[in-house]
């Protein structure tokens, strides 16, 4: 028997014990009328406090407790009690599912559940924006409704666990996303989805590439073919021969400039941003180039160079000189003879190092522009020369510079002429 029976029991005997003796000393109906004058009270007390109870419950703070006698106060003190450790359980259920839900927000992966009919169950924020999918008003809904997309209805449809599928251009964003189908339990089955789309460009991109490094290469392979079949076929004179000889070293150095490009394009690729804290004297650089300009140009433009004493950059030397020269280089190919060429190297008023080479050559059009540094790009021109670079000229430039967190801005109007500009970030400071 527990404590508050006990009480009750107790109560009663002592209650029918008061009364008897009531109905003893006075008479048998009063005993009875109090007995159950009594009794009446303590039923109204009982279903009174039931309704209190009932309305409390309903309640959604805990925070006050009703009052309460006897049975009744050790009810409600029990009754908070727990109602304040659900509260507790609930908040760090709530607590939980936050940050499960900002974990799986960091996830590259998206994750869905849906049930065997392919209703959506649960779903991560990333797989909620990988598909379009709004929390409140799609769940419940047929996930196909969602990823519109036959091979995709195809794959889910086959229930082939552990397999991936990759559907392109999904959705209005034109994504690639790559699904994986996991099981779960019995009724319920995952979906992991990653946005692939950078890397399906990358594929791409690494397939042009390959494409346009070979096609780069096999042009001078095909001339030198060429000559040599023609020396080791037919009998010819001295002269020609010289000039055939000529002209496949011109092939031969063509090739080597494209490997020296590609290696170092690669070797650009592969290291880290220079991030040191040793700074270049960058004006010094430009005045060694300024000689090799000279040297290379022969007086057939008329070069100046504007040099700011002490113009400084953060990071090594490394590709700098490269990538200075390249811009000059490309100055010296692409105007004509008697054409003006200013090389500067300052210091802007916002304490950034400005390299920059301007010239009065043909130009570039505007729908050119974005494309420069792409790899193997040239401008088709009838201007340009026939003394052709590789066309990687430019994305060695923009590749280095990025290194020193810098950027390559390029200005051009057609029959005016070029500004291409190299932008550092202000100089680290030791502090
Ligand atoms: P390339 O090795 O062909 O010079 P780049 O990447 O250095 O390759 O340059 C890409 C294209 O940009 C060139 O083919 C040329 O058409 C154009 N270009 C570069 N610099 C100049 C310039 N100063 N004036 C006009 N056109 C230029």
């Amino acid at each position: 028997m527990t404590i508050s029976m006990f009480r009750v029991f107790i109560f009663l005997i002592v209650l029918t014990l008061s009364v008897l003796l009531l109905g003893v000393t006075t008479s048998l109906i009063i005993g009875l009328l109090t007995y159950i004058f009594i009794l009446g009270l303590w039923v109204i007390y009982q279903s009174f406090q039931q309704q209190r109870f009932l309305a409390w419950l309903k309640k959604s703070s805990y925070a006050t407790i009703p009052n309460g006698y006897g049975i009744w106060k050790l009810i409600y003190s029990s009754a908070q009690s727990l109602a304040k450790e659900a509260e507790l359980q609930e908040s760090k259920l709530k607590n939980n599912l936050a940050a499960f839900r900002r974990a799986t927000e960091a996830m590259e992966d998206g994750i869905l559940v849906i049930d065997n009919n392919n209703y959506i169950v649960a779903v991560t924020p990333r797989a909620e924006r990988y598909l379009n999918i709004r929390q409140e008003q799609d769940f419940g809904s047929n996930i196909l409704n969602h990823v519109r997309h036959p091979s995709f209805a195809e794959y889910l449809l086959s229930g082939q666990l552990n397999k991936t599928i990759i559907i392109e251009d999904l959705n209005l964003e034109k994504k690639s996303l790559e699904f994986k189908l996991l099981p779960f339990d019995a009724t319920q089955k995952i979906i992991l989805c990653r946005d692939v789309t950078k890397l399906r460009q990358l594929e791409v991109e690494k397939k042009d590439f390959v494409a346009s490094a070979s096609h780069e290469l096999k042009t001078p392979l095909t001339v030198i073919t060429g000559y040599l079949e023609t020396l080791s076929e037919i009998e010819i004179n001295k002269i020609e021969k010289n000039r055939m000889l000529a002209e496949m070293l011109i092939q031969t150095k063509r090739m080597d400039e494209l490997i020296n490009d590609l290696l170092l394009l690669s070797k650009l690729e592969k290291s880290d941003p220079i991030k040191n804290k040793r700074r270049t004297n960058i004006s010094l650089l430009v005045h060694e180039l300024s000689k090799l300009s000279a040297r290379i140009d022969k007086d057939q433009h008329s070069i100046s160079f504007d040099i700011e004493n002490n113009v400084f950059v953060s990071g090594t030397e490394d590709n700098l000189r490269s990538a200075f020269w390249n811009l000059i280089n490309n100055a010296i190919i692409y105007t004509e003879k008697g054409g003006k060429i200013k090389v500067s190297c300052l210091n802007s008023d916002e304490g950034k190092a400005v390299f920059a080479v301007r010239d009065n050559g043909p130009g570039i059009e505007a729908h050119h522009i974005d494309k420069l540094t792409e790899r193997f790009y040239r401008v088709d021109s009838a201007g340009s020369r026939e003394s052709r670079g590789t066309g990687l000229g430019l994305s060695i430039v923009n590749e280095i510079v990025q290194k020193y967190g810098a950027s390559l801005k390029i200005e051009s109007q057609p029959n005016i002429g070029s500004k291409f500009s190299i932008i550092f970030p202000p100089i680290f400071t030791d502090d």
